[in-house]
């Protein structure tokens, strides 16, 4: 504990990861407080109340799994749930456990300052004094520091705009209106089906096609839920030795998607697209290592674009040329038919993109579209945005954004050489965006439980990666990516989404082995970290 503030920790952030980390920290008797930005707990959930948001991972499995009270007792009403219902999750966590009253909301962070005399993190919180915390964890999220592109004209736009990751508390009305929509990634594919069936004319804005499987939304089975709850540590167990920590009871081919015939393939294809969701590129193995295989899966979700929208040439603009996968593959609720309405228009921006925004719309593909209502569906400054956007000051005085310049930098995605006593929860490196990601989360959390309870039990005050340990991680996540199809296109994955961002590849593939390295090191007395 800090003699001064009474502070061992500093959690910035409360979505599920700052709120986990709360209860994890408490359960060690560690004096903690949450600062958190938004008005309310949930983080993702919380600001992104867009039309149609929804997990696109399914419910039973997009929840916490640390606690079989809360998981027998929470149910579940749809397959995937929507925001709304994701938000009261979090909310009936963060009662049910007593955390709000640790947790600061409407607070923002905007400094953080190691100070190596004292071995503390000077933290800059809202309008008052910096606060002294031994350990500082970030919480801060990989999809919380919205992109809006900085297009000429913008603030000139007479009607209203949003962004879909800052959307407004009250209902929006679309009713009568002229939307445009800009992007065709998660968050659009989740709104324009909506908005669509509210609005007069929809324009949809489109640089790159997507591939989008269908959700198959539905209610939950009772009989299923039972069945589920019967044995959920089991499930939970099984998910974490899955590669991206979920759909251990999806039906899934180990094989290759080329060692079979085209007809068994298409078959594999259709099973899953039957069955709905990101588990179709579970239908073979090597759809994410090998081109090839890849190609084939692509190809068949084309064919489906063709099939159900009826005007050929909107079906050949929606058809994506790029690797399925390397950009994260959409689950949607009536995308792809929405095209077949009246009031919906696809504008191809591929060329020349949206060349100016003017009072009464936008240009784009060489005329100007009239618009009442502008909704940004154009993502996230992605797993580094929200870290960079503080001033974090490690030893010696380095910035993060520093030592940042060429992309980030970390040892397990967990601590940075140079930040002495600072952990990132689901930070570049790791696993993280390309798990489920309360798995990742719950796995990071308990990782640093264990670390701040293991230094105590050794009278340690200080921990700081190497920059050796963090060399070769680095490494070796590259070299992980490079065996895939991942870094073929321009993906927020890599930072292409937003201009002059580095292109790294940022997240690590592949979660039990990452889980069992870290387990590897806490064992080894948090080896390729200084402690003193
Ligand atoms: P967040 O939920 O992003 O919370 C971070 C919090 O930190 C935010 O509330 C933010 O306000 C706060 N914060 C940031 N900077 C500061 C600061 N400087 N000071 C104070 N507070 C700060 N993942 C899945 O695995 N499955 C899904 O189905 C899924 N669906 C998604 C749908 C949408 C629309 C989006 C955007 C993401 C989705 N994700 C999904 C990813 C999702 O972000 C994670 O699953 C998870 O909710 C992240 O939790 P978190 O606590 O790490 O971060
Ligand atoms: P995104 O995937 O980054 O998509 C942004 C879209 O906006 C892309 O189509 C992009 O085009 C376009 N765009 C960006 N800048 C533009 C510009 N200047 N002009 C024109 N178009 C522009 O963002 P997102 O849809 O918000 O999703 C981000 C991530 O959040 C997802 O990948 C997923 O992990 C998560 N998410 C999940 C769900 C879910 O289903 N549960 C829902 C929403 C979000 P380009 O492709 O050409 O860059």
């Amino acid at each position: 504990m800090n003699a001064r503030t009474g502070l061992d920790l500093v959690i910035v952030g409360a979505g599920f990861a700052g709120l986990y980390m709360l209860h994890r920290a408490r359960r060690l008797g560690l004096a903690a407080r949450v600062y958190e930005a938004g008005s309310g707990v949930g983080g993702t959930w919380y600001w992104n109340r867009y039309p149609g948001a929804r997990c696109d991972v399914e419910s039973l499995e997009y929840s916490y799994g640390f606690d079989e009270a809360l998981q027998q007792e929470w149910q579940w009403r749809e397959r995937y749930a929507a925001q709304p219902e994701i938000l009261s999750y979090a909310n009936h966590v963060a009662d049910r456990f007593e955390l709000r009253r640790d947790i600061q909301l409407d607070t923002r962070v905007s400094a953080a300052t190691w100070d190596e005399a004292e071995r503390c993190w000077r933290v800059s919180a809202g309008a008052g004094a910096p606060v002294a915390a031994r350990f500082l964890v970030m919480a801060t999220g990989c999809l919380s520091s919205a992109n809006v592109p900085q297009i000429q004209g913008r603030e000139s736009f007479a009607g209203k705009s949003y962004h879909t990751g800052q959307w407004p508390h009250e209902k929006v009305d679309f009713r009568g209106l002229r939307v445009g929509v800009i992007g065709t990634g998660s968050s659009a594919v989740q709104s324009i089906p909506v908005i669509a069936e509210e609005a007069a004319q929809l324009y949809v804005f489109q640089r790159t096609a997507t591939y989008s499987a269908p959700a198959h939304n539905a209610p939950l089975d009772a009989d299923f839920v039972a069945h589920i709850k019967s044995d959920y540590a089991g499930l939970r167990a099984r998910n974490r030795r899955m590669p991206a920590g979920f759909g251990s009871n999806m039906p899934r081919d180990e094989g290759s998607a080329l060692a079979v015939g085209a007809e068994d393939r298409a078959r594999a294809y259709e099973a899953c697209w039957q069955r709905g969701g990101l588990g179709y590129l579970r239908a073979f193995a090597d759809l994410i290592l090998d081109q090839r295989a890849n190609d084939t899966a692509a190809e068949f979700v084309r064919g489906k674009i063709r099939a159900t929208v009826r005007d050929p040439a909107v079906a050949q603009l929606l058809l994506p040329k790029q690797t399925i996968g390397c950009k994260r593959m959409c689950v949607d609720s009536g995308y792809y038919e929405t095209f077949n309405r009246d009031n919906v228009h696809l504008v191809d921006i591929s060329r020349s993109g949206i060349e100016e925004i003017t009072p009464r719309g936008l240009k784009a593909a060489g005329r100007e579209y009239e618009l009442d209502r502008i909704v940004f569906a154009t993502g996230f400054d992605a797993m580094t945005g929200a870290l960079l956007r503080m001033k974090i000051r490690g030893r010696g005085g380095l910035t993060l954004k520093d030592k940042w310049t060429a992309g980030p930098r970390s040892y397990l995605g967990l601590g940075v050489a140079g930040f002495p006593n600072l952990f990132i929860i689901t930070g570049p490196g790791s696993p993280s965006v390309l798990t489920n990601m309360i798995v990742s989360i719950e796995q990071q959390v308990e990782w640093i439980a264990g670390c701040l309870d293991f230094l105590r039990a050794q009278g340690r005050s200080r921990i700081e990666a190497s920059g050796v340990a963090e060399d070769q991680w680095v490494a070796h996540v590259n070299a992980v990516a490079a065996n895939t199809v991942y870094p073929t296109c321009n993906s927020w994955y890599l930072g292409a989404n937003v201009p002059g961002k580095v292109r790294v590849f940022m997240p690590l593939v592949g979660f039990p082995p990452y889980a069992e390295k870290c387990n590897e090191v806490a064992a080894r007395g948090y080896e390729g970290f200084a402690l003193c």
